[in-house]
């Protein structure tokens, strides 16, 4: 087994990045597993942040990295909240108060596009010059009125067209086969299999 290191600690991510990635013979740690502090992400994009995390945690852990970024764009916001998706609304995080501004910066915009966005990087040490990369986007459009308990973030107010229902409403295997992160990780396993 190839022993690889998650720069994350959420659990949810960890056990579906594990599960996909099982079978390809790897064996995934978080990084609390190698007492990895948090990376910086100065950055305005999501690859540039998510590349410095995965090469901050291969730095840390002396092992191959994989790291993911996310958040949502809107629109008629010029792509915010972006890679500020997090903390919208400042610190503590709070995702009733990023829905709060998010609605509140929408009032009287007709177009109501969004998509969610995430990139994956894989690095096999961290100056590797040939990083994997891999990206998923899920489209939809954000409503005023909340709808549904799933899901988390922004989801409740995540509309997708295709199915009638929110983010917080579609079923979870469904949402993780469709979502952003479910095809990011889809075209990883592609791109590992190839190498
Ligand atoms: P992270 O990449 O997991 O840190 O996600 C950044 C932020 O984007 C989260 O805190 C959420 O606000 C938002 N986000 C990313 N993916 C989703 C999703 O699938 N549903 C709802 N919000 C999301």
């Amino acid at each position: 087994m190839q022993k690889l290191v998650i720069a994350s600690n959420n659990a949810g991510k960890l056990r579906e990045i594990g599960a996909m990635l099982q079978p390809m013979s790897f064996e995934v740690f978080p990084q609390s597993a190698f007492n990895i502090p948090e990376a910086e992400e100065p950055y305005c994009t999501f690859i540039e942040n998510c590349l410095t995390k995965a090469r901050h945690a291969s730095l840390h852990s002396g092992l191959p990295a994989l790291a993911d970024d996310s958040g949502i764009c809107v629109d008629a916001l010029n792509g915010a909240p972006g890679v500020y998706s997090a903390h919208f609304a400042g610190f503590p995080k709070s995702d009733q108060r990023n829905n709060e501004k998010l609605i509140e910066s929408l009032q009287g915009h007709a177009n109501r596009k969004a998509h969610y966005y995430c990139v994956m990087v894989l690095v096999r040490y961290p100056e590797d010059p040939q990083p994997i990369i891999a990206e998923g986007a899920m489209y939809g459009e954000i409503i005023d009125t909340p709808r549904g308990d799933g899901g988390f973030g922004y989801d409740p107010y995540f509309l997708l067209p295709e199915y009638g229902q929110t983010g917080a409403e579609i079923p979870m295997e469904l949402k993780n086969r469709i979502s952003h992160r479910g095809k990011a990780l889809a075209m990883l396993v592609e791109k590992l299999k190839q190498r």
